[in-house]
């Protein structure tokens, strides 16, 4: 029997990815094939599994459009060919977003779907410019208009004797075009001149701009400031509260265009964080970790793990290297036996949680000056020590430990290569904060900009901690944050106060 396919009708949210739904985050991990229409963020295109076909069916420069139809016919035949289909929409799939009709032919053919409803813009966009759709004091309703139709040329099924309501809060969408003519039919319909308007565009994101004016006075102030589509209009005694609820696009991080030279798969958690912040994060990862030359070596160490008196883990790339040796001799942490175990930073220790491993010690700071005396002071003269981490790592940590009489092992868990890639520098040249979280991303950024002077000038340089920060002095760049914990928590916090006005 054929493989039986489905059509999940997503909405994506308006564009923050943090407000995608944990349903939706569910239907893209599984999905075969995505269907999208609107540029949607990559880190919501990026949940659907590498091999996943993606099908880009929306406006865009140059590139060949589908009619509704067409979009409608593809989802079907892909349903009927037995496909795992995310069909994703921008916002709600049922707010303006034809996902009714799709729908109902999905229903037609056959094909089983199911509808994963979307954070609207219609709301969203206003709530992040601090605009409620209700406020006790001020309405009980509010409409949710398209703002399509040129309601001045007759044919218009809007009843703007209805909307024209001074009590109620009125949204419309897609009325950039047709602003005039509808704040016109509102006035005419019984709204005061001087009723608050607000239009937020890009909203959620942190390219999002308000603008505020009244029902008289907003078209002339659109004009002068080219505000332009995509944007909700919101036209209601609300639009007063931003004043007071005004949150998101007046942190300092907001409309920030962040590098984050990171290795791919750690850049996840900075990324996020970035986001909430208002500013976007440019993954630029500038290095890329690997197995180290000698993988024999580093299996060996693995494999006499409990004949070490302590075991040092200065990175979560060295853990992850530790278990997915140990997962291939179909072992687990119990190879550990009785030795101690140290981790450099929280995320190291995280790690080794996650496999069940309780550090013994994790050093207040988190270098390896301040790991060796820690060390030292824990461990007993001729103690075994495995220094299991980069084969680039720096000579102070075995140094230290040696000059103490202690045997160490240093062996290269795994080791990090410079990514050569030509959009580095692009979102380079784009970014207006450049970050570093190791002295080897500095090298890589170096390794891609061509000039360095030219590739940081004017932007905010921020490293994760002194060490880094010495790295980046060293190839020429200005240090302009340096985090206070060593952390990409601390880097955010350090960047945050440089950034706020004083
Ligand atoms: N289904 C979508 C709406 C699609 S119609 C939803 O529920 O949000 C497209 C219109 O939505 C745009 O013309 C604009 O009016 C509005 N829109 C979508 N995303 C927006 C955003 N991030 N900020 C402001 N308006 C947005």
């Amino acid at each position: 029997m054929a493989k039986r396919g489905k059509v999940w009708l997503v909405g994506a949210g308006p564009g923050d990815p943090g407000l995608l739904t944990m349903k939706a985050a569910r239907a893209l991990a599984q999905c075969d094939t995505l269907v999208y229409d609107y540029l949607a963020s990559s880190a919501i295109v990026n949940l659907a599994p590498p091999d996943c076909e993606k099908i880009y069916v929306g406006k865009k420069a140059g590139a060949h459009t589908l009619k509704q139809e067409e979009i409608t016919a593809l989802i079907v035949k892909l349903g009927l060919e037995g496909k795992r289909v995310v069909r994703l929409k921008g916002g709600d799939v049922f707010v303006f977003a034809r996902g009714g009709e799709e729908a109902q032919e999905l229903r037609e053919a056959g094909v089983a779907f199911e509808i994963i409803p979307g954070i609207t813009s219609a709301i969203a966009a206003p709530a992040y410019a601090g605009i409620p759709v209700t406020h006790r004091d001020h309405n009980t309703s509010f409409t949710i208009s398209t703002g399509h139709e040129d309601p001045t040329k007759g044919y218009s099924s809007l009843d703007f004797t209805k909307l024209a309501n001074p009590k109620a809060t009125t949204i419309f969408l897609m009325a950039m075009q047709n602003l005039a003519g509808i704040m016109a039919e509102l006035k005419k319909n019984g709204v005061p001149g001087d009723m608050p308007v607000g239009i937020v565009r890009e909203g959620t994101k942190p390219t999002q701009e308000t603008l505020i004016g009244t029902l008289d006075t907003i078209v002339a102030e659109v004009e002068r400031t080219k505000f332009a589509a995509p944007a909700i209009v919101v036209v209601g005694h609300v639009v007063g509260e931003r004043e007071n609820i005004r949150w998101f696009d007046n942190g300092p991080l907001f409309g920030q265009r962040v590098l984050v030279t990171r290795p791919a798969a750690q850049s996840d958690e900075f990324a996020a964080q970035l986001w909430e912040l208002g500013a976007e994060p440019l993954l630029a990862p500038t290095i890329a970790i690997g197995p180290p030359n000698d993988v024999e070596a580093a299996r060996k160490a693995v494999e006499r793990a409990r004949s070490y008196a302590w075991i040092v883990f200065t990175s979560r790339n060295g853990v992850d290297a530790f278990f997915d040796h140990l997962s291939e001799m179909g072992r687990d942490a119990r190879a550990f036996g009785d030795a101690k175990v140290a981790a450099i930073g929280p995320k190291t220790a995280e790690a080794l949680l996650h496999h069940g491993i309780r550090v013994d010690l994790m050093p207040a700071k988190f270098i390896n000056e301040a790991v060796a005396s820690d060390l030292i002071s824990q461990s007993k003269t001729d103690d075994a020590i495995l220094l299991f981490r980069a084969s680039e790592a720096r000579d102070v940590l075995p140094e230290t430990l040696r000059n103490g009489n202690r045997r160490v092992d240093d062996i290269a868990a795994y080791q990090t290569t410079i990514v050569r890639d030509a959009t580095i520098a692009e979102h380079a040249a784009n970014a207006t904060i450049v970050t570093f979280a190791s002295a080897s991303s500095v090298n890589g950024f170096v390794a891609n900009v061509g000039d360095v002077g030219e590739a940081i000038s004017g932007k905010v340089v921020a490293c994760i901690g002194p060490v880094t920060a010495e790295a980046a002095r060293k190839a020429g760049l200005h240090v302009d944050v340096v985090a206070d914990d060593y952390t990409v928590d601390g880097l955010v916090e350090a960047l945050e106060r440089r950034l706020t006005p004083a």
